[in-house]
């Protein structure tokens, strides 16, 4: 029982997931990699890697912690060591408590056909089944990461081409990825046949990119080409991009969380401006549940375009009553709740100048737990806020997410414990509402709403419509993604 003194909850965001990163016929490869991890920090702050092949050898460096740690200037030395004019690289989140080196991407084997890399950003949903019926067929894993599975169908394939031993595998797995593979003669990306995850290519002078999104080519001086199409595979060499679609078409389920909060603003998914869609989704909002105030006021940085969205359509001022301090890492990342709950002050404080005195509109993407909502509430009306009205850019998050994006189990989910009037109570609001489904698809340019035939996009973690077959959830294993088993020391 959760009241307005006890939360056990801790974030109001779902965490990331993670990025993946390619390049093929560039000079300084894996610095340019280094840059492209750089521009896509925000999908995954706990490790790094990156593994270049230079004609005759793979060099590999993976660590924990932000990418600047890794590959920034006072690690130059680093960079230097990553030769070649090929490189992949990955930042990764996982659920796992404990980071593990052994963990970190790329994983790199040594197969028959030569040495590879690979990166992947998803979550495979049989992984689980896949790696206890490989175990018993002899093969030992190395790490904890359902990413490794595909590792070791790929070994046990057959086929005689590095493109058909990974189609082989991926024919063998359920779930979300899009991954990107370094063998001696190619870079590799594909998508699942859903195209849960995104993933791009770009071009920049002779050398191809493949990117998680698209404000990492932005940062290289890439051009965009196209995204890489849900189900394919493009396999990039000397010859150029050859494109495959190996896989059983399915109906198309980009994840639309990725325009709520994952993507950067700045990022073309799918072909439309995650930037664009917030301010929609915030029109669409304000539409639905627009209240009188005096001032609508953005939880920074992911709510500032849904609010902007928001105030154009309800004709109220936008300001910025609350400054984020961009020095403090994402409060999901630190290490303990009591930690957690002192690090969203640190994050956030009210501008008195811009809230006193005012009926005060904040607009957040997401809640996830609570806390943060009921902090920045609670810093509201001590700076003076008359009233305090709170607008949800995305519908109550009711489900957990098994594709790649770490969700708490559902029972921690406020959403799914609580009414919509349960949880303005809690947060302590004057007033609390969500976009509904059919709003956000509207503002996704579906002006029916919804289709639930076919939606177009995976929206599970709002309806509990799963697109991909849980099959390790469904069996006896439980809420388990991207790691395989508690990490140790
Ligand atoms: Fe995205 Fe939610 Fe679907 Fe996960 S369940 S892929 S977060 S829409």
């Amino acid at each position: 029982m959760t009241d307005a003194t006890s939360h056990p909850i801790d974030e109001d965001h779902l965490n990331d997931e993670c990025a993946v990163f390619g390049v093929f016929g560039g000079t300084d490869a894996g610095a340019l990699t280094a840059l492209g991890l750089h521009a896509l920090q925000h999908r995954g702050q706990e490790a790094t890697g990156i593994v270049s092949y230079d004609g005759e050898q793979f060099h590999a460096h993976r660590g924990n912690g932000h990418v600047s740690e890794n590959f920034g200037q006072q690690s130059g030395a680093i960079v230097e060591r990553l030769k070649g004019e090929s490189a992949i690289g990955h930042n990764r989140y996982s659920t796992s408590g404990e980071t593990n080196l052994r963990n970190v991407q790329p994983l790199f084997a040594d197969f028959e056909f030569g040495g590879m890399a690979i990166c992947h950003n998803g979550n495979l949903t049989n992984a689980f089944e896949l790696r206890r019926d490989l175990v018993r067929r002899g093969c030992l894993f190395q790490s904890t990461t359902d990413t490794e599975t595909i590792v070791h169908l790929i070994a046990r394939g057959h086929q005689s081409t590095v493109p058909d031993r990974i189609v082989d595998a991926l024919v063998q797995v359920e779930g979300a990825y899009s991954l990107v593979c370094l063998t001696q003669d190619s870079i590799i990306g594909v998508r699942d046949p859903y195209g849960v995850r995104p993933l791009v290519l770009g071009r920049l002078g002779d050398a191809y990119i493949l990117s998680s999104e698209t404000c990492a080519l932005d940062i290289i001086g890439a051009d965009f080409v196209r995204d890489v199409a849900a189900g394919e595979m493009v396999v990039i060499n000397d010859q150029g991009v050859r494109s495959l679609f190996p896989f059983r078409d399915q109906p198309k389920r980009f994840c639309i969380f990725e325009y709520i909060y994952f993507s950067r603003p700045d990022s073309i998914v799918e072909g439309t401006s995650v930037y664009r869609a917030r301010q929609m989704i915030g029109g669409e909002l304000a539409k639905e549940s627009a209240v009188d105030a005096d001032v609508i006021i953005p939880v920074p940085d992911s709510g500032v375009p849904a609010a902007i969205g928001f105030a154009d359509a309800a004709k109220i001022p936008f300001d910025l009553g609350i400054i984020r301090n961009h020095y403090v890492g994402r409060t999901f990342i630190e290490p303990t709740d009591r930690v957690r709950h002192l690090g969203v002050k640190l994050k956030h404080n009210a501008n008195r100048a811009v809230v006193e005195g005012k009926r005060v509109i904040l607009v957040d993407d997401s809640i996830v737990r609570g806390t943060t909502s009921t902090k920045i509430v609670e810093m509201m009306r001590s700076a003076g806020a008359t009233e305090v009205h709170m607008r949800i850019a995305s519908p109550p998050t009711t489900h957990s997410c098994f594709y790649g994006v770490d969700t708490p189990e559902r029972e921690k989910l406020m959403a799914a414990r609580m009414t919509v009037d349960e949880m303005a109570a809690v947060i302590g609001v004057d007033s609390l509402a969500f976009i509904s489904i059919d709003g956000l698809y509207r503002a996704m340019g579906k002006a029916n709403g919804r289709d639930s035939d076919d939606p177009g996009f995976c929206d599970a973690c709002f309806t509990g419509d799963y697109p991909i077959q849980l099959i390790d959830q469904d069996s006896e294993h439980e809420n388990q993604q991207l790691s395989l088993l508690a990490a140790v020391s």
